[in-house]
């Protein structure tokens, strides 16, 4: 009989994308070893023994994890997430296993380094500028052209990306990306350069996001999502993704082109990619790539039909398959149309009342309603916010017919969020409005 195969899985949330993966391994027969930094905050870790690192110190959390894998022999490599991608890179390394090459995976964590690749490599790039925010420089003086959009260097969901018009709304949102980044809660990631902000031209257009596979080098495009929201600010929350495009089929090669190169001049070379781009008349701009696959629970929207007649297979059955070099990994996208809605959220506030879930479920076409936000939590609404309040699939024949039903679905939802009071500083009177 042959020795259990093993997979390495990087994730800093052991939350719903890992249990999924944890299913589809026990459905292949297939070990995982998880590797995390947030052990000590679970409280439901299946007894899984992950291993506990910090991703901050890529280099140290590798070789922590092959100290601690004591031989134990591991036959494929995955990270979920931006900030374990890295140090996944660096165990790989050392295990001798297929994978992206370190100082790509790192290059993929700042955006800043990311623009510099773009510019350098030919690729379409907007105007950049890295900016220090301990006293924010008046614009003029850095060349700032308008509109702009500002961002963190190093965070993800966009998180702290906020668009400014004119001199005052470039003040108004570097302050408050500086207060979102002096923020405890940020400074608890111990995500590099929290100091600066990358400033850089608006690119207008239309917004796609692509989910993609390498194998030594070679680039499988696995689904090209339209993002039909025009996400056009001044902040940038997900909402709909839908698959397949209804973009000209050349306007779609002219992206998985862009893709290509775009992955090619960061040097990524194994493993899932995930790329954003917009789409204009002067080009495809790719805004970022990143070497790991789509997040969390939109993972559900792709599904992938074996050409032998095989059941469906899902993304992450898909991906282990890949990481371990065994058949199944080349399965087309399934025929029918998918989609998901990251449910935005409309205001801060305390999550105090869902209405309309079973009326949103019925809706012909929406195949689950996930809502992750838990009552009476605060939630908060972006830029500062980066979780949504929910999630809802659909499936039909088209994506128009997708599109309608998560619009449909969506408009039968009614969160009731309460705002804070202001509250009044004893000493100086001062109202505080959180
Ligand atoms: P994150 O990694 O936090 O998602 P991104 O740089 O990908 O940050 O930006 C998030 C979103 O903000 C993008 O998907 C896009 O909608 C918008 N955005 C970012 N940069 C630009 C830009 N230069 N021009 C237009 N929109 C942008």
């Amino acid at each position: 009989m042959s020795p259990t195969k093993r997979v390495l899985l990087f994730s800093s949330k052991l939350g719903y994308q890992t249990r999924a993966f944890n299913t589809f391994a026990e459905k292949l027969g297939v070990e995982l070893v998880f590797v995390t930094d947030r052990c000590h905050r679970l409280d439901d870790p299946w007894n899984d023994l992950a291993l506990s690192v910090h991703f901050e110190n890529p280099e140290e959390a590798a070789h922590s994890v092959v100290q601690s894998l004591a031989g134990r022999n591991i036959d494929g490599i995955l990270a979920l997430g931006d900030r374990p991608t890295p140090a996944a890179a660096y165990a790989a390394r050392k295990l001798g296993l297929p994978y992206h090459h370190p100082a790509s995976a790192v290059a993929c964590r700042n955006k800043l380094r990311m623009r510099e690749i773009f510019r350098d490599a030919g690729i379409p790039t907007p105007w950049f500028r890295a900016v220090p925010l301990q006293s924010i420089p008046e614009p003029a003086l850095l060349g700032i052209s308008y509109p702009c959009v500002l961002k963190p260097l190093s965070l993800s969901a966009s998180q702290g990306v906020v668009r400014a018009n004119n001199r005052d709304e470039f003040i108004a949102g570097a302050t408050r990306l500086k207060r979102l980044l002096e923020s405890a809660e940020i400074r608890a990631t111990r995500e590099c350069k929290l100091d600066q902000m990358l400033a850089e031209g608006y690119i207008a257009g239309r917004e796609v996001a692509v989910e993609g596979l390498l194998t030594a080098g070679q680039l499988r495009i696995l689904a090209i999502f339209d993002k039909p929201d025009p996400l056009e600010g001044p902040y940038f929350e997900e909402t709909i993704y839908i698959t397949p495009s209804r973009l000209p089929a050349e306007t779609q090669q002219a992206v998985e082109k862009s893709f290509l190169n775009a992955t090619r001049a960061i040097g990524l070379t194994h493993g899932p990619v995930h790329g954003e781009f917009r789409i204009n008349d002067n080009g495809v701009w790719p805004l970022e790539i990143a070497p790991r696959p789509i997040g969390g629970m939109c993972a559900r929207a792709l599904r992938f039909q074996p050409e032998n007649g095989a059941e469906i297979i899902s993304l992450e059955e898909l991906l282990i398959r890949h990481a371990l070099s065994i058949s199944g990994a080349d399965a087309p996208h399934e025929s029918s149309a998918s989609g998901v809605m990251m449910i935005p959220v409309p205001q801060s506030g305390t999550f105090e009342k869902l209405e309309g879930e079973q009326e949103a479920r019925s809706v012909e076409g929406i195949t689950a309603l996930e809502i992750t936000a838990r009552l009476l939590d605060y939630i908060t609404a972006w830029p500062e916010g980066s979780s949504y309040l929910g999630f809802l699939f659909a499936r039909r024949d088209g994506p128009g017919e997708v599109e309608a039903a998560i619009r449909t679905a969506h408009a039968k939802l009614q969160f009731t969020l309460v705002p804070r009071l202001p509250v009044e500083h004893p000493v100086t009177g001062k109202l505080n409005i959180p």
